[in-house]
C-alpha cells in the first residue's frame, strides 16, 4: 500500500498516520522527495482498509498494490486447486465438469426424468434448488427438505452427485446429510454469517458471483469461507447486472480470465442465469469452454413451458445432449476432459 500526503500537510499529520501503522506491526518505507511526501507500507496490509486511512488529516491518496485476499490468492498458492469429489470426479486444472438439472425440484417424477436425461450424456452432478431465493414472495419457494431428500434419492439412482443452494446457516446439518456440493447463491454472496458457517463443513462450496459484485468482492467472499477453515471452493460466474436488459444479466466472460490470474480456485460458468434465454445457452457454454473455465452449471427441464421457475432459460434434454457432444468435440482438440 502506498500513501501520498496532501500538499501542505504537516509533519505532525505524517507522524500520526505513521505511528498508527507502526502500532499495527507494519513497516514504513519513506520515498519522499522535496515536492511530495510519499511512503510505502510493508507487511500484512490485509488488516488495513485503505479507505479508513482517509480519516487521518493530511492523507491525500491511498493506493493498494497487493490484493486484500490471501488464502484465495494465486500469489500465496501458485498451483491450481483441484477439488476431488466423493465419486472421484475432479473440478479444476484440465477438467471441464458439467452440472445440470432443473432450476427447482418440483416432484420426484420431474427430477427423475431430467436426471435420467442428463446422466445419459455423462453428466455426473445433478443440480436442483430445494430452497429458492425468489424475487417475489408469491412465487414458488421450493420443496424444502423434501426436495433435498429427492435430490439425494434420484442422484443415487443414477450414480450422480448433488449440488443445491443453501440460504440459511440453520440448515447446514441437513445439507451435510443430503448434498455433495453446497451452492451459495448470488443473493447471498455477501451473507457473511452464512459464509463463516461454511468453515464447519468439509463439503465443497459453489460460490456464485453476486448480482452486482466486483471480482475483488467475490474473491473476498471466498476468502471469508477459507478464513473460516474450508478451502474447497468452486467459483461460479453467473452474469452481473448491467444497463442491458435484452438478456437477464450480462455474462462477464472475462471474469473467468481475471479470476484464473488472481486466484488458484476453479471457476465455472452458469450460462442459464446469465442469459435468461435458452437459445443462447449452447453458444455461451462453448464460449465458457473456450475461455478456459473449469465447467458449467446448466438448467435443464423436459417441460420448460410448465416449469415452476426459470423455464425460459432451461434447455430441453435433447438440446442439452447436443450441446454436450459439441463441448466434447471441442474439448478433445484442446486437451480438456469433459466429465
Ligand atoms: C439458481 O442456481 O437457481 C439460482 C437462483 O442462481 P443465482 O443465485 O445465480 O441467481
Ligand atoms: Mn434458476
Amino acid at each position: 500500500m502506498i500513501i501520498k500526503m496532501k500538499k501542505g500537510s504537516s509533519k505532525n499529520q505524517y507522524k500520526k498516520v505513521v505511528d498508527f501503522l507502526e502500532s499495527k506491526g507494519l513497516e514504513i518505507k519513506d520515498v519522499s522527495s522535496e515536492q511530495v511526501t510519499i511512503f510505502g507500507i510493508i507487511g500484512d496490509t490485509t488488516q488495513i482498509e485503505p479507505f479508513d486511512l482517509y480519516a487521518f488529516e493530511g492523507v491525500g491518496d491511498v493506493t493498494r498494490v497487493s490484493t486484500p485476499f490471501k488464502k484465495a490468492s494465486r500469489s500465496f498458492h501458485p498451483k491450481d486447486t483441484i477439488i476431488e469429489l466423493p465419486n472421484g470426479l475432479k473440478i479444476g486444472g484440465d477438467h471441464f465438469t458439467l452440472m445440470a438439472g432443473p432450476c427447482s425440484v418440483e416432484s420426484e417424477a420431474q427430477l427423475r426424468t431430467i436426471a435420467k436425461a442428463v446422466s445419459k450424456t455423462g453428466t455426473k452432478i445433478l443440480r436442483g434448488g430445494a430452497y429458492k431465493p425468489r424475487t417475489s414472495p408469491y412465487s414458488f419457494q421450493g420443496m424444502g427438505l423434501d426436495g433435498l431428500k429427492l435430490l439425494r434419492k434420484v442422484a443415487d439412482e443414477f450414480g450422480m452427485l448433488v449440488v443445491s443452494e443453501m440460504m440459511t446457516p440453520n440448515l447446514l446439518h441437513e445439507f451435510n446429510q443430503y448434498v455433495d456440493i453446497i451452492q451459495i447463491g448470488a443473493r447471498n454472496m455477501q451473507n457473511f454469517d452464512l459464509l463463516k458457517m461454511l468453515g464447519k463443513t468439509d463439503k465443497p462450496i459453489l460460490l456464485k458471483r453476486g448480482l452486482s459484485s466486483t471480482i475483488e468482492e467475490w474473491l473476498m467472499s471466498a476468502e471469508y469461507i477459507m478464513a473460516s477453515g474450508n478451502d474447497q471452493i468452486i467459483l461460479c460466474e453467473r452474469g452481473i447486472r448491467t444497463f442491458e436488459n435484452y438478456t437477464r444479466n450480462t455474462l462477464d466472460i472475462s471474469s473467468v480470465l481475471a479470476v484464473k490470474e488472481l486466484s488458484h480456485l476453479p471457476v465455472i460458468v452458469d450460462p442459464s442465469h446469465a442469459a435468461g434465454r435458452w437459445e443462447m445457452i449452447e453458444n455461451l457454454s462453448l464460449a465458457a469452454l473456450a475461455v478456459g473455465s473449469h465447467g458449467l452449471i446448466v438448467e435443464v427441464h423436459h417441460d420448460p413451458e410448465h416449469a415452476l421457475s426459470d423455464g425460459a432459460q432451461s434447455l430441453k434434454p435433447k438440446k442439452y445432449e447436443n450441446m454436450v457432444k459439441k463441448l466434447q468435440n471441442i474439448a478433445a482438440v484442446t486437451g480438456k476432459d469433459v466429465q
